[in-house]
């Protein structure tokens, strides 16, 4: 079972986005857990203030160090010593799914949602936090970035997806975007009554046939909307 722990102020947005379809089947289940840690129960004197204003000056708050610490040290000392520990944070490592699959094989795993300006670096230091960021802009909180990373990450720990093929040819798993998708009806008419048929690839029942053609269509669509990832693809290749 992976085990999660998360430092938090708002302990009540968790487990949230996860306890829905089948993350939330997983949770059920026990492949994961989630335990909150509320910075608040830690907060320094008699206001239980767990930020304070930056050094240097400027504008907001920044987590105490302090506070952290004594948040962190709740945790079960085993649990502190073995786990991933991980600050969210937009000045962080990009995310990306290779890091999500290394995260998935582990077994415990601490996250520290951030607020206001962030968090004082000698807390990061100090504690052992690695820095992530799941995009290049700047959400309110590090709680809705846990749960984008722990779903992406859930979701690549045996037994928790019903066709875990999938996993093999979705986005980013070969340096290349998917493939775009197709359902029934074979010819769906808009509501401006024009008529709009799948590929006739897809429909003829030639294995080989589809996949040379799906291969194309994520070729064609990595170069063009991401040709960062096409360069990767090639440079793997050689
Ligand atoms: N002052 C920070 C900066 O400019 O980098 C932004 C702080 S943000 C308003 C507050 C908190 O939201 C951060 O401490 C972090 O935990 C979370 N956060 C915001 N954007 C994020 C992102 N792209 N990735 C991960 N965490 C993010």
């Amino acid at each position: 079972m992976l085990d999660i722990k998360i430092l938090t102020a708002y302990p009540e947005m968790f487990p949230g986005n996860l306890e829905h379809s089948l993350i939330g089947k997983a949770l059920k289940e026990k492949i994961f857990n989630i335990d909150t840690i509320n910075l608040h129960e830690y907060g320094i004197d008699d206001r239980m203030s767990i930020d304070d204003e930056p050094f240097g000056g400027g504008p907001g708050m920044v987590l105490r160090p302090d506070v952290v610490e004594k948040a962190l040290n709740s945790i079960p000392e085993q649990h502190k010593r073995d786990s991933v520990k991980i600050y969210l944070t937009p000045s962080g490592t990009p995310l990306n799914q290779e890091k999500l699959g290394i995260l998935a094989k582990q077994e415990k795993i601490t996250i520290l949602c951030g607020r206001f300006e962030g968090v004082d670096q000698r807390a990061l230091d100090v504690l052992g936090f690695e820095e992530i960021s799941i995009g290049d802009y700047v959400l309110a909180g590090g709680e809705i970035a846990a749960q984008v990373l722990l779903e992406g990450c859930i979701r690549l720990i045996p037994g928790v997806l019903g066709h875990p093929e999938s996993i093999l040819e979705e986005s980013f798993s070969n340096s290349l975007l998917e493939y775009p998708h197709y359902t029934r009806p074979q010819v769906w008419e808009d509501s401006l009554g024009n008529k709009h048929d799948v590929p006739e690839v897809l429909r003829s029942g030639h294995h080989e046939n589809i996949k040379k053609w799906r291969l194309n269509k994520s070729v064609e669509k990595t170069k063009t909307i991401r040709p960062d990832l096409y360069v990767k693809k090639i440079k793997k290749q050689d």
